[in-house]
């Protein structure tokens, strides 16, 4: 299936400057910074500063240079919230209509400072 990517989405306008955000780290490929609405004491969205989608469209189409920036730039955060080693954290990538992704640009959650419970709510 083709990743049409919709530049009109709220973090290509964040990564044009067009709106603010609360910037954890930015490097040469990835830009890390707050979630707006955060679920936990320690809520981070990294994206890439390319137009993907999905984390694998990401990870079949960009290059390798962007792939070990984004990878690192995750580490980093990690680093930089203390979380490694620490008392863990989730890393999530809400993908598409059955995961329940809001912002087709790619992103991976990292949640901590908090217990966060199961992964998934039991099946209702
Ligand atoms: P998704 O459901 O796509 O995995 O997650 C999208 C996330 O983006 C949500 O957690 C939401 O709170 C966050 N978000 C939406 N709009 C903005 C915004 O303008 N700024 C920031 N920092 N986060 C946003």
């Amino acid at each position: 299936m083709a990743h049409d990517y919709d530049d009109q989405n709220i973090f290509a306008k964040i990564l044009r400057g067009e709106i603010p955000n609360s910037t954890v780290l930015e490097t040469e490929h990835s830009l890390a910074f707050r979630d707006i609405a955060p679920q936990a004491p320690d809520h981070v969205l990294v994206i890439p500063k390319g137009s993907y989608v999905t984390y694998d469209h990401f990870a079949t189409t960009a290059s390798d240079a962007e792939i070990v920036d984004y990878t690192r730039a995750v580490g980093k955060v990690c680093e930089m919230l203390g979380l490694t080693p620490g008392d863990g954290y989730r890393l999530i990538a809400n993908t598409g209509r059955n995961g329940v992704q809001d912002v087709p640009h790619l992103h991976v959650h990292i949640l901590a400072g908090r217990r966060l419970g199961r992964m998934l709510p039991p099946q209702g």
